[in-house]
């Protein structure tokens, strides 16, 4: 097994009484993108606050490249990009200025620092903004140019802390798009988020935070096998009597029956033809049906099993 690039072991963080940071343990892999999905408050920044040494915790180790992380750990730090969750960059400087002062915080050597500015410019498409103040920048422009002053050092690890929320779709984009790519040119990745589509398209490996505890870690197929469901039918329909409604639960495989909102929602643990049998069951019933949809289990199906609360309806 190679070193892994980062480690965190039994953390704990208190905010007085609040415990931030619950013995959470991580392990993450050279060349991984690895998410951090969790609801608000569960503690994602403060995780990235830990690794970084910007705040103090109770308990615990972290190791980032093998070596014990602590505040004057520069040779680290060197080698670590943040694009931190709220923006932060000098509204006195321009976007050019405002990656050439972040960028000079690691790269001293002149030529060497405006090719990499350049180069972070051309990679956040901010290149017809080189001379805006960040006043005049949208906020998916602001969050690009935030990207641009964490990146452009080229750091071996890079940390993104909720880089997509409060974006126009085509800065979503092209912010994901960028990760993608930062990632395929050799950087290690930790991708923290409340959204799971986001995480579940870029991301190799999840955690699963919830209360400051990570309550389950693995592939995004490893996850969806964590649980017991593996199929959800939904049928637009009438309600079904009462009678109806508890031989549709008595179908094999089928472990919840739900009806609301013009919508009948089975769901099953294993076994093949549970949409057909459904089927035929209300064809025979003479029941009329709108739309049918069959949906395997998704990120969210997982955090409502593991946690006992659904992460959409925790969204603000
Ligand atoms: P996330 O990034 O997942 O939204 P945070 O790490 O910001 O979560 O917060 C985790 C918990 O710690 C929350 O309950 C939050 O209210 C609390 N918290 C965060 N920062 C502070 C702070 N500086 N002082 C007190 N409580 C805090
Ligand atoms: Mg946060």
């Amino acid at each position: 097994m190679s070193t892994p690039v980062v480690k965190i072991e039994n953390l704990v963080k208190r905010y007085k009484e609040l415990i931030a940071l619950d013995h959470f343990s991580l392990e993450i892999e050279e060349g991984e993108v690895f998410g951090l999905l969790g609801p608000n408050g569960s503690g994602k920044t403060t995780t990235i606050n830990c690794l970084l040494s910007l705040l103090s915790y109770d308990k615990g180790n972290i190791e980032i490249f093998g070596s014990k992380m602590t505040p004057n750990n520069y040779e680290v730090k060197n080698n670590i990009g943040v694009v931190m969750q709220n923006v932060a960059v000098f509204d006195e400087l321009t976007v050019y200025e405002n990656i050439d002062y972040f960028c000079g915080l690691y790269v001293f050597d002149k030529a060497e620092r405006k090719k990499l500015v350049e180069e972070a410019i051309e990679f956040v498409g901010l290149g017809e903004f080189r001379k805006f103040y960040p006043k005049k920048l949208s906020g998916g422009l602001l969050r690009r140019l935030n990207i641009a002053c964490g990146i452009a050092h080229k750091p071996k690890l890079i940390i993104f802390d909720e880089p997509t929320v409060a974006v126009d779709p085509q800065s979503r984009n092209k912010i994901l798009e960028g990760i993608e790519k930062l990632n395929k040119d050799g950087a290690t990745v930790i991708y923290t988020s409340h959204y799971m589509e986001e995480v579940e398209q870029i991301c190799t490996r999840i955690a699963i935070m919830d209360k400051g505890k990570c309550r389950a870690i693995g592939t995004n197929a490893e996850l969806r096998k964590l649980i017991h469901n593996t199929e959800t039918v939904t049928v637009e329909i009438a309600k079904p009597s009462d009678d109806d409604m508890s031989e549709i639960s008595n179908l094999p495989h089928v472990y919840e029956t739900e009806y609301s909102d013009g919508k009948l929602v089975v769901k099953y643990s294993g076994g093949k033809h549970n949409l057909i049998r459904l089927m035929n069951l209300l064809s025979e019933k003479q029941y009329s049906m709108g739309r049918v949809f069959s949906e395997l289990p998704t990120l969210n199906d997982v955090f409502l099993e593991i946690t006992g609360t659904a992460l959409r309806d925790s969204e603000q």
